[in-house]
């Protein structure tokens, strides 16, 4: 990996700084209340269509950087500013990959300037994967896609949950079993628009962390969309599906994988941001806060842990640059580079935010200072896009080449 450069240019610099000033004067100074009224924070999204930074040309744009490290340093300054609002702007983008990874390229151009609307009308999109009996196990999917000829229509019917956006989104894109029987390998993904007869919101979440998030269940009850709606259409779904049937593998299912690997970085690079925040608050606070007549940094087992804090944030972050730069330059993944870096910048989060308390003490765990909130917004991050349990499995498997239960 001699081409490896962590720096970034001039011109990444500059876009960092100015997702960091939006972080900094428009995210950070509502996040307290966000998170505690627990809704969508409208205003900050429409904030940031205005200026460009919620748009399909700034994610693009970053997404085309050939480095890779663009998109997640755009993560981690927005994190650092607050994690759920942040989800409520970039969780969009969860959707936008399920379309990018399976859809035409007809389809990519349909549904893409859908899913961020116009900046005077922003839009929100989803990506509907999760059953109440199909979390960690996506091929156990109750969902069921029919397709129903004679109208050239599917008809799908099932439960999503904890879906991001979920039922506020104006583009859901949903996965759904076609044959049940062949498991994640019989399941396709449709996209369904706001207002289409059936689609429901469910139950709304009351969460511990990342509370301006919008999470609940999409209810689909004889939900009817076109024949097109199919992403990838019918004729591919069907030659996928007969591969199936016959016991071969295709380049499909690991090219799903794959995808899903190449997204786990920017998830990473989300938790960093969250880490890095604690830890710069820490330090601040363990060189002001004055006890027995120093500073409290002036004791070994704060400053320490101060130390060990910073070690954990950068070492996630190359973890991070390094898996998003071999996905964005078509480095194979041998060691699953991506979940190692999820694994281990989401663990990093929830163990430097609350160390991060454990430093402010008494004003650590209450809401005058933002570290309990860090602490709450950080769990998700070894919950959510693969559990840390499911990211060792990924890893174990990747450097065994054995089927590890
Ligand atoms: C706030 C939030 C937002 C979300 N957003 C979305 C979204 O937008 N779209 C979407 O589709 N989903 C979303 N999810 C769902 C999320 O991806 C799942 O919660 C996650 O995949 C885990 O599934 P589960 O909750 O059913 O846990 P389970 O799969 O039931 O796991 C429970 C525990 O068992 C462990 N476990 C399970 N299987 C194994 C195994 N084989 N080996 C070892 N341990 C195992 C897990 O690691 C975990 O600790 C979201 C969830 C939350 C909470």
């Amino acid at each position: 990996m001699s081409d490896l450069f962590l720096g970034l240019d001039e011109e990444q610099l500059q876009i960092r700084k100015w997702v960091h000033d939006f972080a900094d004067r428009v995210v950070r100074p509502v996040a307290a209340e966000w998170d505690e009224r627990e809704e969508t924070p409208w205003p900050v999204i429409e904030e940031a269509a205005r200026i460009g930074l919620y748009s399909l040309d700034f994610v693009t744009s970053c997404s085309a950087d050939p480095t890779g490290l663009l998109m997640p340093a755009v993560m981690e300054e927005m994190c650092w500013g607050d994690a759920g609002i942040t989800l409520a702007i970039f969780g969009t983008t969860l959707g936008v990959s399920g379309i990018v990874a399976n859809g035409t390229p007809e389809q990519v151009g349909e549904w893409l300037p859908q899913c961020f609307g116009t900046p005077e009308r922003p839009a929100l999109a989803a990506f509907a994967v999760s059953e109440p009996d199909a979390g960690s196990d996506v091929s156990s999917m109750r969902t069921r896609a029919v397709y129903d000829e004679a109208a050239d229509e599917w008809v799908l019917n099932g439960t999503k949950t904890w879906i991001t956006n979920g039922g506020i989104a104006d583009i859901h894109v949903v996965v759904a079993a076609v044959d049940p029987a062949l498991g994640s390998r019989g399941q396709a993904s449709f996209v369904v628009p706001k207002g289409t007869a059936g689609l429901s919101q469910g139950q709304k979440f009351k969460k511990m962390g990342i509370r301006a998030s919008h999470t609940a269940e999409v209810v689909l009850d004889d939900v009817r969309v076109p024949g097109a709606n199919l992403l990838g259409g019918k004729d591919r779904l069907d030659e996928r599906l007969a591969r199936a049937r016959e016991g071969r593998r295709g380049q499909r299912s690991q090219a799903a994988m794959a995808t899903f690997e190449a997204s786990r970085p920017l998830v990473g690079a989300q938790a960093v941001g969250i880490a890095r925040a604690a830890y710069e608050y820490a330090l601040d606070y363990a060189e002001a806060r004055k006890q027995f007549g120093r500073a409290i940094i002036e004791n070994q087992a704060v400053a320490f842990k101060l130390a060990d804090m910073k070690v954990a944030v950068d070492a996630a972050r190359l973890l991070v640059w390094r898996a998003a730069w071999m996905a964005r330059n078509s480095k194979p993944f041998e060691a699953a580079e991506g979940s190692q870096s999820k694994l281990f910048a989401g663990e990093t989060a929830v163990r430097v935010t609350e160390e991060a308390i454990q430093i402010l003490g008494g004003a650590g765990y209450v809401k005058d200072h933002p570290v309990e909130r860090w602490h709450r917004d950080s769990k998700i991050y070894t919950i959510f896009e693969g559990t840390s349990e499911i990211q060792r499995l990924v890893i174990a498997r990747a450097i065994s080449g054995m089927h590890i239960q």
